[in-house]
């Protein structure tokens, strides 16, 4: 695709990229009804600090719920899940401290339609951590800066290109200091243009060695950044390897046949 393409022109520093041996994900026989209906099915994965993970799979196949699950958007029924070495039950406590964890950035921006760009930053870090105003106005700035959109601050999300917006639903996500980041498709409604601007503000987290999970179809950004590709369908876990050998050796009938689909 054409977003593919433009992604091999930038010089990603992997050396930068380094996974550690601490734990920060670790679920164990997980699993998650809606309903009747058997969504995740014994899920086991563990993410070591550092590790930059890209989930692909068919539409349906659980990859939104899986992400939901790991910072409490949605419960799961049985098994484990330990973020940052707090087990997600529902003592409401441990939600609150995996919420400010674990940072979220969706298909859809969710940024409030009625508060500047500023204010859609600053109103967490004041209304939940009870961060100063003045503190807060100043750590949204900085990741406004860095995600190359300072100039914006005091327009509205609906006078920002689509791409804009979603790297201010980024930067509003690091102004809590998030230790883990959750990409749900962060760049699947958004323009072919769009979408390079994005996926550039996402390597330059993993190159400050943020931990990552990616639900994701942009195949190049997986290539050029990820250690580890999971292929999910019907609820499970099906394969997983790192990028090279996932892409140019999948071991499963049903991974070859989505791979095929999507390259
Ligand atoms: P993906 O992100 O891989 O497309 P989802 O996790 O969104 O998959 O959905 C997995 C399955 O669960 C789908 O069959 C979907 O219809 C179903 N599903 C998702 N959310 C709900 C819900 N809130 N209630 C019932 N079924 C749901
Ligand atoms: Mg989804």
């Amino acid at each position: 695709t054409m977003s593919d393409a433009a992604q091999q022109d930038r010089n990603v520093n992997r050396a930068a990229m380094q996974v550690t041996d601490e734990v920060a994900i670790e679920i164990s026989a997980m699993n998650k009804w809606y309903g009747t209906f058997h969504v995740l099915r014994d899920i086991n994965l563990t993410v070591n600090r550092g590790e930059r993970i890209v989930i692909c799979g068919p539409s349906g196949s659980g990859k939104s719920t899986l992400i939901r699950c790991i910072n409490r958007l949605e419960e799961h029924q049985s098994g484990r899940i330990i973020v940052d070495g707090t087990e997600l039950s529902s003592d409401l406590k441990n939600i609150d401290k995996i919420r400010s964890e674990v940072g979220m950035c969706f298909q859809h921006f969710n940024l409030f339609p009625h508060l500047t760009i500023l204010e859609n930053c600053t109103l967490a870090p004041i209304w939940v951590r009870k961060t100063p105003k003045k503190d807060a106005e100043e750590t949204a700035m900085h990741f406004l800066k860095k995600v190359k959109i300072p100039e914006q601050a005091h327009k509205y999300p609906g006078q920002l290109s689509g791409g804009q917006q979603q790297r201010v639903a980024i930067a509003r996500s690091l102004c809590m200091k998030p230790r883990i980041m959750l990409f749900d498709e962060p760049t699947s409604a958004l323009d072919p243009e769009m979408i390079k601007e994005v996926l550039d503000t996402m390597i330059e987290l993993a190159e400050e060695g943020m931990t990552m999970l990616c639900v994701t179809h942009e195949m190049g950004f997986a290539q050029a950044v990820a250690n580890r590709v999971i292929f999910m369908d019907q609820g499970q876990i099906v394969e997983q390897n790192e990028p090279k050998a996932f892409f140019n050796n999948p071991q499963s009938e049903r991974t070859k046949l989505f791979l095929s689909q999507i390259l």
